[in-house]
């Protein structure tokens, strides 16, 4: 097991589907950045809700409904207390980081972002934060900056602020980088962003499962998570956004839940966080993901932070020692991510013989291009890290990636 006094065997009997076979071999789970896997305690959430307690919220005067608008009510505050933020009213539940980021663009993109201004991102963001602020930057007539990296995978910092200029409205930034696992140092870029009044939203898709997010102290306007990265169920998500900013956006999707009277003149919208939630919200999801953050303090962030970073430093170590094999990003910090080329053979073909291993990992531009393009490669090998890991999965790997060099000498 891993070296550190970290208790990985426990974990990962918490976690049923890693003990199975695939292709014959036991599963190496090496692809949590794409998707974590879910501890018992998740699935046991969501049999019990829809066992026991399963009704829609906000509406029914009868018990279940009842149930249920607590369990959905008391996620929002577990999210509140997990991210440290001030209210849960500064909670908006989503589908994920996507569905996040696109409502800040249509709503406070839309309201303030005008011809001729500028939104600030980075060559690192995920699809996820370029589309939306491309579609943004269309619509209303602005321009898209952009911060570039350097060769080891960091932003360049020096650039930052003479990309910030009078017309910036708002900058978004990865926490972590899906692709290389670079940790972006967000708390001084917010700073520099604040010192010329521009908000920033943070992506915090790879962030939770590794480290601890406290957004009071990162002083962020808005942050994005999704639960299926950090151990909790697909199609739930959190958009925080601070109330001040909240406040001043405008309604996005319109529907049920949203609206305080309704007539056929004119709306008037409910309060916050119900007046950027129309419709049935995902509520088995919102309570999945809160037996998702009990499990991750139970276990610790420090102790998970830790084992993450033994093993990130002994995978790097080990890859080293593959013939022809480069990895990229080797920035200033890290977490959870091995990417790596390998001299004359596809990515692919990596995946697909590592597969045959039973080794799970991605090939691919990880929804990351613009950031492959920087490093002039289309496609990389992803092993992406999570608490449940162990050296043996690293030599698993390894043992693969010396039969890929078998196939393709
Ligand atoms: N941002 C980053 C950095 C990601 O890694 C991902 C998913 O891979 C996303 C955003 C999108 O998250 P979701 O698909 O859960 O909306």
């Amino acid at each position: 097991m891993s070296g550190s006094s970290f208790d990985v065997a426990r974990i990962r009997a918490d976690f049923p589907i890693l003990h199975q076979e695939v292709r014959g071999r036991p599963l190496v789970y090496l692809d949590s950045a794409a998707t974590t896997q879910k501890p018992q305690a998740v699935i046991d959430a969501l049999v019990r809700y829809y066992t026991h307690d399963n009704a829609n919220v906000h509406r029914g005067v009868h018990a279940l409904s009842e149930r249920a608008t607590q369990a959905y009510e008391g996620a929002r505050e577990r999210v509140r207390r997990f991210i440290n933020a001030r209210e849960t009213k500064e909670i908006i539940f989503v589908r994920g980081c996507t569905e996040a980021v696109n409502l800040v663009a249509q709503t406070y993109g839309r309201s303030k972002v005008g011809p001729g201004d500028e939104v600030l991102i980075t060559a690192m963001e995920h699809h996820s934060d370029i589309v939306p602020w491309q579609m943004l930057c269309q619509q209303v007539g602005a321009t898209l900056k952009v911060v570039p990296v350097d060769e080891r995978g960091d932003l360049r910092m020096d650039q930052l602020d003479a990309l910030l200029t009078e017309r910036t409205r708002i900058l978004a930034v990865t926490h972590v980088s899906n692709a290389l696992g670079t940790v972006n140092p967000v708390r001084e870029i917010v700073k520099r962003a604040h010192a010329r009044g521009v908000p920033v939203l943070v992506d915090g898709a790879q962030a939770l499962a590794h480290f601890r997010v406290d957004v009071q102290e990162l002083d962020c306007d808005f942050y994005a998570l999704s639960g299926h990265k950090m151990f909790g169920p697909t199609g739930i998500g959190v958009l925080y956004g601070k109330a001040s900013v909240l406040e001043s956006m405008p309604p996005w999707q319109g529907g049920g839940d949203m609206i305080l009277t309704v007539t056929m003149e004119k709306t008037v919208y409910n309060r916050l966080p119900y007046r950027l939630e129309a419709g049935t919200p995902d509520i088995s999801g919102a309570v999945g993901l809160a037996a998702a953050m009990d499990y991750i303090d139970a276990v610790g962030l420090d102790a998970i932070s830790a084992h993450d970073r033994e093993l990130l430093e002994y995978g790097s170590r080990a890859l080293e020692s593959v013939p022809g094999l480069k990895l990229l990003g080797r920035g200033r910090e890290r977490s959870g991510v091995l990417s790596f080329i390998m001299e004359d053979v596809h990515a692919h073909d990596v995946g697909t013989i590592l597969d045959r291993e039973g080794v799970a990992i991605r090939a691919g531009h990880h929804c990351a291009q613009p950031l492959l393009s920087c490093f002039g490669v289309a496609a990389t090998v992803r092993a992406s890290l999570a608490m449940y890991n162990t050296r043996e999965d690293i030599d698993a790997l390894v043992r693969g990636l010396h039969k890929v060099r078998e196939v393709f000498a």
